[in-house]
């Protein structure tokens, strides 16, 4: 819980505030856009909840947030904010919420299956908080882990523990040291099951690998995501730790897929048509080409 003797100036007047230990992630902004705003390099609230909605998103903000820089003046019910996690995105993939300061705030998702289509699915590693822990036990538990790279795999082996879930992530990323169970070692894309495809993209770091799932969702990891800024998608230059070249021959990779949903660990979510993201994708290539 956030320290009201670290409330940042910025803030506007009123119940919710964000302290100095936030550490500029997004998530807030994302989940809760009418009650938090970018102040340079931390987040602020700029208008205080209005209306029932409003509270419920910023709690949900509030839970999300890896560094619990949120906080409130007087007492929420705060229960509003933990059940609403997992989050419904589409169909029967959700966002787990309850991000990790050690994988700085990335975001994790869910996919729910009946175990006759192989079992629930966790996509990068959420924080290991019980009251989000007892909530995927109920929905079903986790059949398989896939971890898209070393950056964002917080808790996954408190999550392996207690639910006896097979990981899955590439061996240039360190996978072999961290115990995994299914290690992909090639370059070629690796069929998790009939609707779940791994694909190798190289770049932010060695060993990244996506998901993609029924061929609508595509789980990018720090390879791709959204840009509200530039209405497009986009790569991240400034935090490429391998190899631009790389992340670029990757991008290209990903023209041979279809994919409806692009649902990264930091970014913007989007969705459009499959054809439309492929005219994103190309932009994109070409606006990484030009900052080689
Ligand atoms: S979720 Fe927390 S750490 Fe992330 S920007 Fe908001 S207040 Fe800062």
């Amino acid at each position: 819980m956030a320290n009201v003797e670290k409330r940042l100036s910025g803030n506007v007047a009123g119940d919710f505030f964000v302290d100095s230990t936030c550490i500029d992630c997004d998530a807030c902004r994302q989940l809760a856009p009418e009650v938090f705003t970018d102040s340079g390099d931390a987040s602020i609230v700029f208008h205080q909840p209005a209306n029932i909605a409003e509270t419920r998103r910023a709690l949900m903000a509030l839970v999300a947030c890896p560094t619990g820089s949120i906080g409130t003046l007087v007492p929420q019910n705060f229960r509003a904010g933990i059940d609403a996690f997992a989050m419904p995105i589409d169909e029967n993939v959700y966002f787990c919420g309850f991000t990790s300061e050690s994988s700085f705030g990335a975001w994790s998702y869910l996919i729910l299956r009946p175990e006759s289509e192989g079992g629930n699915v966790l996509v990068d590693s959420p924080r290991f908080a019980s009251q989000l822990v007892k909530k995927i036990a109920a929905m079903g538990g986790v059949r398989k882990m896939f971890l898209s790279h070393q950056d964002d795999i917080a808790d996954h082996a408190r999550f392996a523990d207690k639910f006896g879930c097979e990981r899955i992530m590439h061996a240039d990323d360190g996978a072999k040291r961290l115990g995994i169970e299914w290690i992909m070692e090639a370059a070629d894309e690796v069929q998790i099951d009939r609707d779940l495809v791994a694909i190798p993209t190289p770049g932010h770091t060695r060993g990244h690998a996506v998901l993609l799932y029924k061929k609508r969702f595509l789980f990018t990891g720090d390879h791709l995501a959204w840009s509200a800024e530039r209405e497009t998608l986009t790569a991240f230059r400034s935090v490429c730790w391998y190899s631009w070249d790389a992340q670029i021959q990757s991008m290209e990779k990903l023209l041979n897929y279809n994919f409806e949903w692009v649902l990264p660990g930091h970014g913007r979510i989007h969705h459009d048509t499959s054809e439309n993201m492929r005219v994103h994708l190309e932009r994109c290539i070409g606006w990484m080409k030009a900052r080689r």
